[in-house]
């Protein structure tokens, strides 16, 4: 039996390389992808072979191509609210992070994993990267299946409906002079690299909407002369290397002082750079590191409302797009889980640092959001409205009251996920009115935070 193909008649569709949205746009999507795209001429009659389109389902709104969140730990989303009492900077905010690091299993990990996948896609986010450090146990010891916790978060984004690529991560020291690791950043350790590569080589989940690459934590928690083994498993599978990558100040100096080089300038020397790697958040480089960064083709990850929560500073993301570094975003400690927000900060950000206006276009800020963040976790074939494509379709409102009025170019200065209408995920109809179909996603985010947070 021939399969019927989907048409969605959108009010505006956003299509690849175009400045603006386009009106009144045709999209057909067969087995999970694009099948046809045709702008429709208002008032003409319908082009050339495409001979009906009253059953097609009207999309009000601007329809987007699928975001992706590059960056990812799901677990921080307990943490949302909880760390602003005091003061302190990132190093406080860690501690209060691995107290509930400590008390994840995979039984509350698939709980939390999947609340927090799937209040990503009420914000319109069709694929995340999930930088993956909680191996084992607390004690350090292995659970029975070795990789029970990346399993949890494979089941967790398929219950939430969104794919995903598991960064498993390379968490082996606590220092960059190389301390061992201790109280609760035991659970992240496999010992060495290769002990690393052999438990990460054992995960090979089969469902369509997963995928594995790799992660170095960074120049802290990967020795140097270990990092090329990471970097060789990411290479001979042709998956995605990502790196935490100068978020901090501190970084810089202790890699200075151990190996006389920046951390940028000791992962190009092992081989950890190149066009299928990319550094997460990359906020105080040097000019050579950004040459560095630019010729081996690194990609960067920004995360901005992390940056701004975790007082980290800002990263120079307009000469990074100079340089030819391709930028995506992500939502990394989930502060915020909003792609509307992180991708106008990258703009605001720039305004503040330097008192002036327009240093990205909308078309680069959706590009961030959706194209190159889905290449960034190696899904080449999504992130376009385009024949062929992952019909990954996001219809954000126009008409609520934060978008009214609004014309579709300036969505990314006035939406937020609270606008998402409606979430296609490889053909597949994930969210609908602005409800998830098949999570309660506040009340399983509050019982999920609930059972893994301190009292
Ligand atoms: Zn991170």
């Amino acid at each position: 039996m021939p399969v019927t193909p989907t048409r969605w008649l959108a009010e505006y569709a956003w299509l690849p390389e175009h400045a603006e949205p386009t009106p009144d746009v045709l999209i057909e999507v067969e087995a999970g992808r694009i099948a046809a795209v045709t702008p429709l001429i208002p008032g003409s009659r319908p082009p050339a072979g495409v001979e009906v389109y009253a059953d097609a389902t009207r999309l009000p709104g601007l329809t987007l191509p699928g975001l992706a969140n590059a960056h990812s730990h799901a677990f921080h989303r307990a943490l949302r609210g909880r760390t602003h009492g005091g003061r302190g900077d990132f190093w406080t905010w860690r501690d209060q992070m691995y107290a509930v690091a400590d008390r994840l299993d995979p039984d509350t990990y698939l709980a939390l994993a999947r609340a927090v996948y799937a209040e990503m896609a009420l914000a319109g986010i069709t694929c995340v990267g999930e930088f993956h450090y909680l191996h084992h146990r607390p004690d350090g010891g292995a659970y029975d299946d070795p990789n029970a916790m990346g399993a949890a978060l494979v089941e967790a984004a398929a219950h939430a409906g969104i794919r995903l690529t598991l960064l498993d991560t390379a968490y082996l020291s606590a220092s960059v002079d190389g301390q061992p690791l201790a109280g609760p950043q035991r659970r992240f350790g496999d010992g060495d690299a290769g002990r690393w590569a052999e438990r990460a080589g054992g995960f090979r989940p089969t469902d369509s909407h997963a995928r594995v690459g790799a992660a170095v934590h960074s120049v802290r928690a990967v020795p140097a002369d270990q990092l090329r083994t990471v970097a060789d498993w990411a290479r001979e599978r042709q998956a995605p290397l990502h790196v935490h990558l100068s978020e901090q100040p501190a970084e810089n100096d202790e890699c200075r002082a151990v190996h006389g080089r920046t951390p940028t300038a000791l992962l190009a020397e092992h081989g950890v750079l190149g066009p299928d790697t990319t550094a997460v958040h990359a906020t105080h480089p040097t000019s050579a590191d950004l040459t560095l960064l630019a010729d081996s083709r690194t990609g960067v990850c920004l995360c901005p409302t992390t940056e701004r929560d975790l007082a980290d500073g800002i990263g120079p993301a307009r000469r990074m797009a100079d340089a030819g570094i391709r930028l995506s975003l992500g939502s990394d400690s989930h502060a915020v889980i909003d792609l509307f927000e992180e991708a106008r900060a990258v703009e605001l950000d720039e305004r503040l640092r330097t008192r002036r206006r327009g240093h990205f276009a909308p078309l680069d800020l959706l590009t961030a959001a959706g194209v190159a963040g889905h290449a960034a976790l190696g899904w080449a074939d999504a992130g376009r409205i385009a024949v062929g494509a992952r019909a990954d379709l996001v219809t954000v409102r126009l008409d609520s009251a934060r978008t009214a009025g609004v014309p579709p170019v300036g969505v990314f200065f006035a939406a937020g996920a609270a606008d998402v209408e409606q979430v296609v995920v490889d053909g597949r109809v994930v969210v609908a009115e602005g409800r998830h179909l098949t999570v309660d996603v506040p009340t399983e985010l509050s019982a999920a935070i609930e059972a893994v947070t301190p009292a």
